[in-house]
């Protein structure tokens, strides 16, 4: 028997067919335009699931669950996602709504909980007992495991680090609070800080390659020009592999995990972006040698939301 993945983007639909070991063998994507109605993306999901099973010659009996990833806030045990401002939904019963279009079992989940499951059965963090998942996007996302158990916390908010205060009455964030993680450690908040340098620095090649239009700065553009030695690049990069580095230590002092994953667009920067990390680490030992964390990159990249929505009826891990 198979799993049908589903991770509902902001932009997108990504399905894939899921075994039950994790191994994801056939996908499909496609876009979704912003400003959709519930209904209208709901019906566009079972599009998707349908032509998933198609284009994989499967017949829905071969299919033994469907899992969604949110990006928002979900009530997993009602199948109720209570909010997910990209998309504009509040309070909605997507379990049973999409379960009475595609006649299959439905799981919901928040997509940052999913990405680690897929790491913990089928990744980076295979065999370990706790760890954490940073993943490093445009916004932050956040998940805790412990002892095998996802952590939800009471309405299904634990792991939200984006929102953690940073600086104490630092840059506003777009919840409404000032100095959050997501305005230093995001991809987001990279361009911001190289904006800022390079208002200062037109010697950079970063300003070259925008022809000066330094709203066409990608974060992709600042970790290249920062790995071929640009030095206001650099200065830039390791601004904020400072303060995520500050975020790895709280993070450890509060759960004293085995393992760091750290997931997103960031982290295809890959070893250059780990070994700025773990350069800039060590600072915060208190005096003292402690036992640390292995800090490591996410290893399903864009497939883990797929991967972990395909694994929710997977056995192994549970929800706490
Ligand atoms: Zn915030």
């Amino acid at each position: 028997m198979y799993n049908v993945g589903i991770d509902l983007g902001g932009t997108n639909i990504a399905t894939g067919i899921i075994t039950e070991t994790g191994e994801m063998i056939c996908s499909r994507s496609s876009f979704t335009q912003s400003g959709q109605s519930y209904e209208t993306i709901l019906h566009q999901i079972a599009g998707e699931v349908s032509a998933l099973l198609r284009d994989a010659g499967l017949d829905p009996s071969a299919i033994s669950s469907v899992g969604i990833g949110i990006p928002g806030v979900v009530n997993a045990k009602a199948g109720t996602v209570i909010q997910c401002t990209n998309l504009r939904w509040y309070k909605k019963p997507v379990q049973s709504d999409l379960e009475s279009l595609i006649h299959l079992p439905v799981r919901i989940e928040n997509d940052a909980n999913l990405a680690a499951l897929a790491e913990y059965m089928a990744g980076a963090a295979r065999g370990v007992s706790s760890c954490i998942l940073l993943t490093l996007g445009t916004g932050i996302g956040g998940a805790i495991i412990e002892n095998g158990h996802i952590l939800t916390g009471k309405s299904g908010q634990a792991g939200e680090f984006g929102h953690m205060t940073l600086v104490a009455d630092g840059i506003p964030c777009a919840c409404g609070r000032f100095g959050c993680m997501e305005q230093y450690c995001s991809a987001t908040a990279l361009i911001r800080m190289a904006r800022q340098i390079l208002g200062q620095r037109p010697d950079s090649t970063l300003v070259t390659l925008t022809r000066g239009d330094l709203t066409a700065l990608t974060a992709k553009m600042i970790i290249d020009a920062a790995r071929d030695g640009d030095s206001a690049a650099r200065t830039t990069f390791d601004r904020f592999t400072h303060y995520l580095a500050i975020v790895l230590d709280s993070l450890t002092n509060l759960l004293d995990p085995e393992m760091i994953l750290l997931g997103g667009g960031i982290s295809s920067a890959g070893s250059f972006l780990l070994d700025a990390v773990l350069r800039e680490f060590p600072r915060f030992e208190h005096g003292s040698p402690r036992p640390v964390p292995r800090i490591a990159l996410a290893s399903l990249r864009n497939h883990a939301g797929i991967i972990g929505a395909g694994l929710l009826s997977a056995q192994g891990c549970s929800f706490a």
